[in-house]
């Protein structure tokens, strides 16, 4: 088990927020250069990866079952206090629907059981993973929470299945909650070294991207004119079973398909989904909802992702 500390550089980005003038000039001067030196590399990856104009396969799954968080992070679009949207669960037909589409194709990539919610919010959640584990057992299995819903024997079983289990501990003084706290005290009495979790400590109450310009927190809108590489790699399924453009369109204001009409596969390979990917190759301000968004990381996962895809070449 690792315990990361995310809150001291938030902090020091925190100190710089007290500030606008000075914070818009650093950030932009500094998201710019970032863009630059992250579309050089996306491009490349989509080049070299996939093929520019026909990737055939995702390799990140990612599923929502419940539209809802109890989280209140200032900077996200589906905090509880601003998330327009209505509470909706998947079905469990869906759910198996994707699921053994997912086997059929021998899926080796990742499947995240969370989407802009928190999973564990869902009741069904746990045993539906240890089922979807029988069902896909080469796949890579992962889930974030923030914790809240968490208890011990959640936990055990979670962490049996999973291959990457994240713990966001949310909080703007540092603490870790309760529930988190018993968790740590039972793993170092265990025998188990617990290396597929990671409990992150981080600030409820920051400015971080823009998601897609839904962020209530976010300040300066930076023009990334950079491509990005989430329409080559992951589809993302709502609870109503539409395929939205990316984790970052939390709202569903892009969609793909359904995957109640259509298999995973025929969407991702549709012509929606292909006329998408020229227009984001050549610039994400070729669409409406990617202009106003700054995600430029190449982030652990991805790169994670990208190894699976280099291995079944
Ligand atoms: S960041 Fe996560 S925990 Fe916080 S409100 Fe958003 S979905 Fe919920
Ligand atoms: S630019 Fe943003 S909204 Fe558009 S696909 Fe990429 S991450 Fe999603």
């Amino acid at each position: 088990m690792k315990i990361e500390d995310q809150t001291y550089k938030s902090k020091t980005r925190k100190y710089i927020e007290k500030f606008p003038f000075l914070h818009d000039f650093i950030y932009s001067k500094v998201k710019n250069l970032r863009a630059k030196k992250m579309d050089i590399e996306a491009r490349s990856i989509i080049n070299k990866i996939y093929n520019k104009k026909a990737c055939d396969l995702f390799s990140h799954v990612q599923i929502e079952t419940i539209s809802k968080c109890n989280g209140k992070c200032s900077f996200c679009p589906v905090n509880t206090y601003t998330d327009p949207r209505n509470l909706e669960f998947m079905d469990e037909e869906v759910f198996f629907k994707v699921i053994y589409e997912l086997k059929k194709i021998s899926y080796k990539g990742v499947v995240s059981f969370f989407g802009n919610n928190e999973a564990l919010l869902d009741k069904r959640i746990v045993d539906w993973i240890e089922r979807s584990r029988e069902i896909l057992p080469q796949a890579v299995f992962s889930l974030y929470t923030n914790g809240t819903p968490l208890n011990l024997s959640k936990f055990i079983r979670l962490t049996d299945i999973l291959d990457e289990f994240i713990i966001n501990n949310y909080s703007d003084n540092g603490k870790l909650h309760s529930n988190i706290e018993e968790i740590i005290k039972y793993q170092e009495t265990s025998n188990k070294n617990y290396k597929n979790v990671t409990i992150r400590k981080r600030l409820e109450n920051q400015i971080m991207h823009t998601r897609a310009g839904n962020s209530p927190v976010a300040l300066n809108q930076v023009k990334v004119a950079a491509t990005c590489t989430y329409p080559f790699h992951q589809i993302n399924i709502l609870p109503s079973g539409n395929i939205s453009l990316c984790c970052n369109d939390a709202y569903g204001e892009q969609i793909m398909g359904n995957i109640k009409n259509n298999s995973l596969v025929k969407i991702w390979n549709n012509q929606n989904y292909k006329d998408l990917r020229e227009k984001i190759y050549s610039t994400r301000q070729n669409i409406k909802i990617c202009k106003s968004c700054d995600e430029i990381q190449n982030h652990d996962d991805y790169i994670h992702k990208s190894k699976l895809i280099d291995k079944s070449i």
